[in-house]
């Protein structure tokens, strides 16, 4: 089964993750809490250094992005004034350009002519907590000569001061990418022993994520599982600053090997099997998050309030009553109504013969009308006790042209494969990605592995 409670907090954790992940790399200016943590090298790099590494992006200014490229930088020229001092400034929560630099004793004039210069996004009025201010003055007049807004370690806004106005530029710094590989065998858990293994909790929530279409990273993970991964490392002055994206993955689950390949295609980046089967499936395994499963999918069993033979075609997922139940593909909504024992009732048509059924619902969503179209994961309707039922649970029900899978073990079709056109290129490109990630297993995960192909 995958796609279950834990699963879901991974998720959630991931989205939340990701952004951290990108926030360490190149962050939106939305995104801001976390920017606090960013450690910003206060100390800037020799001016030769900077300029070869940057590249300057603002179109607004053309004239500066001359001297940003070809002389030292307003900073490395004052450098030299002995009448010029250079001073620093941490953003706090509550600061404002104002509050800092008049605390520093630069007039309100500079400072409404910094402020001015400052264009479209206002960087200056959307400081963050743990940016930093840069800027020069003249320690005799207090005068401002230039101003700069260490964003991150990436992104940097300079206002230079030319003939009494500012003018500002920006200058963005590409990290370095380096691939990197590691792998880790799971004794105590996935976390503890990939962490220990120097794999970051958000590689190992994506990793869960692009597997767990397969492996239900909270019930199928067996002691002895191992997995293998290649990913994207930012680097900037030889120092870690972040993730980027998995490229290939290797997971061995209970003696099972699930391999997974990130592919753009013009339909987005999203990772593969090695033939080019999508890891994802056009159905989630389990429609709600549910406590336990109260009763299985058995052609056999004594029915527990009739007490006669009756087969059980679903299984019973037990969860508190409003506990939403979400659409297991996309689909059309066939039923939607009571049906006798079963209470409340939403069958869904995915087209292609599969059929799924919810039954006892408390409700339904209102979004949803019979003959409307549901997407996968959409809440379609709410856990309750309707018709004939001992608890509130979910009975649910998967059928393929009419006859009914137990849902829990039923294979599930893959989404859409890769247009074939897409698929020329990839197969050349998963098989040296697949190498690849060979070439770097250890010796005793090679011996893991062979002693499961035998
Ligand atoms: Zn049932």
């Amino acid at each position: 089964m995958a796609r279950t409670n834990l699963s879901k907090h991974l998720l959630l954790l991931a989205a939340t993750t990701s952004i951290v992940a990108l926030l360490v790399g190149f962050a939106p200016s939305e995104v801001e809490e976390t920017t606090i943590k960013l450690e910003v090298p206060l100390q800037i790099i020799s001016i030769d250094e900077e300029i070869v590494k940057t590249q300057v992006t603002d179109t607004e200014a053309p004239a500066v992005i001359g001297t940003q490229i070809g002389l030292p930088t307003p900073s490395g020229l004052v450098k030299h004034d002995p009448s010029y001092i250079t001073q620093q400034a941490s953003v706090k929560s509550g600061d404002s350009l104002s509050k800092i630099l008049s605390s520093h004793g630069i007039s309100n004039q500079d400072i409404y002519r910094v402020s001015s210069a400052d264009k479209k996004p206002k960087e200056l009025t959307r400081m963050r907590p743990g940016q930093q201010l840069e800027f020069v003055k003249d320690k005799n007049t207090d005068e401002l000569i230039s101003l700069k807004l260490i964003k991150n370690q990436l992104e940097t806004i300079a206002f230079e001061k030319t003939d009494g106005k500012f003018v500002s530029s920006k200058v963005v710094r590409e990290p370095e990418t380096v691939n990197v590989y590691k792998e880790a065998t799971i004794s105590n858990s996935l976390f503890l022993d990939g962490l220990k293994a120097g794999i970051s909790q958000s590689m190992l929530i994506e990793m869960a994520n692009i597997f767990g279409w397969d492996i239900d990273f909270a019930l199928d993970l067996r002691n002895g599982d191992t997995f293998s991964l290649l990913f994207e490392e930012k680097y900037l002055d030889g120092q870690s600053i972040g993730f980027g994206n998995i490229l290939a993955a290797q997971f061995v689950n209970n003696g099972r090997v699930y391999q997974a390949i990130r592919y753009e295609t013009n339909k987005g980046a999203h990772y593969y099997t090695p033939d080019g089967l999508s890891m994802r499936k056009t159905f989630l395994r389990t429609p709600v998050d549910f406590t336990r499963i109260s009763s299985k999918f058995n052609p056999n069993r004594l029915h527990p309030i009739f007490k006669t033979t009756r087969p059980h075609r679903g299984v019973d997922y037990a969860a508190s009553k409003g506990t939403p139940v979400k659409a297991s593909g996309d689909g059309k909504v066939i039923f939607k109504g009571k049906q006798n024992g079963y209470g409340n009732v939403v069958i869904l048509d995915h087209g292609r013969g599969y059929t799924t059924l919810y039954a006892h619902l408390n409700g339904f969503s209102r979004k949803i009308k019979r003959g409307g179209r549901v997407k996968q994961g959409q809440t379609i309707a709410f856990v309750g006790q309707t018709g004939y039922a001992t608890g509130p649970h979910l009975h649910y029900e998967f059928r393929i042209n009419g006859t009914h899978k137990n849902p829990v073990t039923v294979k599930l079709p893959n989404d859409e494969p890769m247009a074939k056109k897409d698929l020329k290129d990839y197969l050349p490109y998963a098989q040296t990605m697949a190498s690849a990630l060979e070439s770097y297993h250890s010796p005793d995960y090679m011996q893991k592995l062979a002693s499961i192909k035998r």
